[in-house]
C-alpha cells in the first residue's frame, strides 16, 4: 500500500497518543512537561525553572546510516531515537520528548513504518520519553529520518567533554567493537540474525549510568563513543585543551558469540554509544553501574597528544581514526 501523508500522520499521531497514556508521568516539578503536542501548529513544553534543556538532533539516513537489506525496519528506528538518547545520556540528562521528521519513498510499504515506529516508541516508553511532534514527506530516494530529541538536567549540571583535567583517569562503559565487527561482517555479505548481534541492532543508550554518574559528581567531562574510541576521546581532548595515553590491553573488547573482537574494532569502531567519561583520580568510581561494567583505561595528560601503550609498557602515537574510515561511501 502507498502511503499518504494524512495516513502517516494520524499512524504517528495514533501511537504517540497510546504511549503518552501507558506512560507513568513523573512528578510535575521535575520534567518538562508536555503542554500541547501533535495535531497543534507546535508542542508546547514547560521547563521547571531550576532545569536546563537539552536539546540534540540525529540523521537516520537510508545508505549511510542504515540499509534496508541488512536492518530490519524495528532495528532503524531503535537505532534512529537510540543515537539521540545516547547523547542526551552522554550529558547526565533525563530524556523527555521526542520529534520524529520522515520522509519516505512512495513505494514503502506500510508495514515497514508500522514496524519502524512501534520499536521506536518502544524504546521511548522505556525511558519515558513522549513523541511530541513530527513532519511527513515523501522522500525522492530512500527513507530520510531525523529525529530532535529533548531532555532535561538540573540547572549548570549538565556534564560537558571541556571538563578533563591533567591526571584525569578516563573510563569507558561496557564493551567496545561489537557494532563495528557486525557491520563489518554485513559488508562482507554475512547473513546476520540480528538477536546475535544487538549491539549493532539494538544497542542499549546508556541514560541511566550518565545520570548515576552526573548525580554522584563523578565525571570531570563525558561523551558517548558514537565514532569510535580513538575519534572520540580525540574530541574530549580537544574540548578541554588536553592530551591522552590509552592502555591498549585494558580496553574491554565485546564479544561476538565467545570470541572477542579485534582490538582495532574497539580502539577505532563506532556506534557502541557506551560512554567515555573522565574523573579526577580521587573519585571512587564503582567497577559497575547497574549490570553495566565500567573499566578505567588511560589517564589525562597534560601534553595535548594521544598516545597509545603496548603490552610492554611502550607509547606510540594514536591517531583519531574512527568510524568515517569504516563506512564506505555508498552502501546502496
Ligand atoms: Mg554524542
Amino acid at each position: 500500500l502507498p502511503l499518504s501523508e494524512r495516513a502517516l500522520i494520524s499512524t504517528i499521531a495514533k501511537a504517540a497518543s497510546a504511549a503518552r497514556q501507558r506512560q507513568n508521568l513523573s512528578p510535575k516539578d521535575r520534567k518538562p512537561s508536555l503542554i500541547a503536542g501533535i495535531g497543534d501548529d507546535c508542542a508546547v513544553l514547560r521547563l521547571p525553572a531550576h532545569r536546563d534543556l537539552l536539546v540534540t538532533t540525529d540523521f537516520s539516513l537510508e545508505g549511510v546510516h542504515f540499509r534496508r537489506d541488512w536492518h530490519p525496519p524495528e532495528s532503524v528506528g531503535h537505532r534512529c531515537l537510540a543515537r539521540g538518547l545516547s547523547d542526551i545520556a552522554a550529558m547526565g540528562g533525563e530524556p523527555n520528548a521526542v520529534f520524529l521528521s520522515l520522509a519516505l519513498p512512495a513505494k514503502l510499504q506500510q508495514a515497514w513504518v508500522d514496524a519502524f515506529l512501534r520499536r521506536l516508541l518502544r524504546l521511548a516508553k522505556r525511558f519515558g520519553v513522549t513523541l511530541a511532534g513530527g513532519d511527513t514527506a515523501q522522500s525522492p530516494a530512500g527513507v530520510l529520518a531525523d529525529i530532535a530529541v529533548l531532555g532535561s538536567v538540573p540547572k549548570g549540571k549538565a556534564v560537558l567533554r571541556s571538563g578533563a583535567r591533567p591526571g584525569d583517569l578516563i573510563y569507558v562503559t561496557g564493551a567496545l567493537g561489537g557494532s563495528a565487527a557486525a557491520l563489518e561482517m554485513l559488508y562482507s555479505k554475512h547473513k546476520l540474525d540480528p538477536r546475535n548481534f544487538s549491539q549493532h541492532f539494538y544497542p542499549e543508550p546508556r541514560v541511566v549510568v550518565g545520570k548515576f554518574l552526573r548525580e554522584n559528581n563523578i565525571p570531570s567531562s563525558m561523551i558517548d563513543v558514537s565514532d569510535g574510541l580513538s575519534t572520540d576521546i580525540s574530541h574530549l581532548c580537544q574540548e578541554s585543551g588536553v592530551g591522552a595515553e590509552i592502555w591498549r590491553d585494558v580496553i574491554p573488547r565485546a564479544k561476538i558469540g565467545k570470541k572477542q573482537v579485534e582490538p582495532r574494532l574497539a580502539l577505532h569502531g563506532g556506534e557502541d554509544y557506551e560512554l567515555l567519561f573522565t574523573a579526577s583520580p580521587g573519585k571512587r568510581v564503582p567497577s559497575k553501574i547497574g549490570e553495566v561494567t565500567v573499566t578505567c583505561i588511560g589517564k589525562i595528560t597534560r601534553v595535548k597528544r594521544m598516545f597509545i601503550s603496548d603490552k610492554n609498557g611502550r607509547l606510540s602515537l594514536l591517531r583519531a581514526d574512527g568510524w568515517e574510515h569504516f563506512r564506505k561511501p555508498s552502501a546502496k
